[in-house]
């Protein structure tokens, strides 16, 4: 009697066990399955849910682990909200190039790759590692770049400035008071603009338009009339606190309309050979971009 009852509890007890072993890898069977079908569906309609968002590495960043959060990736990228200069702005893509830049890496920015990279600079940056750029992660990118902008506070006074040629300037008919630029970043964008044009992969012509400056020195007066033309531009627009009176700060022409903010004049932009060279080159010459405008760079040596 009593072998038999422990019989029964031994059978029942294999029984409950494999149950539960079967039942499990059918639920693991079904999400591999369910999510390599997400991944595939992500990949054409671009829609995620977030709650496939993976947990954060800390050990590994094998590329595998981060699929989940390169189809984050690929719908953010298009889709996320945030807010600039008191404007509500959506995705990242005009900023691909400068986010591969931050990250060291030319990754198409929806891999698996990239959210490896990505996720090492969140840890650095004390964010979860997740490799997803959400909302978050894409403030906190941004930050970063704001902060490494010119810390140049104070006005150009007159003997720091110096006449740029008509030549260089995208109007060659730009008024002489228009074209000053202070010394040393005048000297190192000569430099920049020798070196781009001696780049065969750059193939400009000698009278190319492309990094001609726009406009170098503003004095705040000029700055604030512009303000006043443009009452809605907002602090995305033309910046309130805009470095132009430093005479550090240059708008380069990169192509498409030369300095308008609207999303598809900034996409052309940011896809010419000309900003592309920027990106990568203009760090050199110490010149840094200010993200939300592709034409604008200071000085910041
Ligand atoms: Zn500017």
């Amino acid at each position: 009697m009593k072998n038999r009852k422990v019989h029964v509890v031994l059978i029942v007890a294999t029984l409950v066990v494999v149950g539960i072993a079967v039942s499990a890898a059918s639920r693991t069977g079904r999400s591999q399955a369910q999510l390599s079908n997400h991944t595939q569906r992500s990949k054409t309609e671009r829609t995620v849910k977030m709650t496939d968002r993976p947990r954060p590495s800390e050990t590994s960043n094998s590329s595998a682990e981060f699929t989940s959060a390169a189809s984050q990736n690929a719908s953010l990228r298009n889709d996320v909200t945030w807010t600039f200069g008191g404007k509500q702005q959506r995705g990242w893509s005009l900023y691909d190039l400068l986010i591969g830049k931050t990250l060291n890496i030319e990754h198409d920015p929806v891999t698996s790759d990239f959210a490896a990279s990505l996720s090492k600079w969140q840890k650095k940056n004390g964010l979860g590692s997740t490799g997803v750029l959400d909302q978050d992660s894409l403030m906190a990118m941004i930050s970063q770049w704001q902060r490494n902008r010119l810390k140049v506070r104070t006005a150009a006074t007159p003997d720091q400035l110096v006449l740029a040629p008509a030549s260089d300037f995208y109007d060659p008919s730009r008024a002489a008071e228009m074209r000053q630029v202070e010394k040393k970043t005048y000297e190192a964008y000569k430099e920049m603009v020798a070196a781009a044009h001696a780049d065969p992969t750059l193939n400009l012509s000698a009278n190319d338009k492309h990094l001609k400056i726009i406009s170098a020195f503003r004095s705040r007066e000029y700055q604030d009339e512009l303000r006043r033309q443009s009452p809605n531009a907002g602090s995305a627009g033309l910046a309130v606190n805009s470095p132009h009176f430093t005479g550090r700060a240059l708008d380069i022409y990169v192509g498409g309309s030369p300095v308008d903010t609207n999303d598809s004049n900034r996409a052309i932009q940011v896809n010419t050979p000309a900003y592309r060279w920027l990106v990568r080159n203009a760090e050199r010459f110490g010149f840094r971009p200010y993200f939300y405008e592709p034409w604008h760079w200071e000085y910041v040596k």
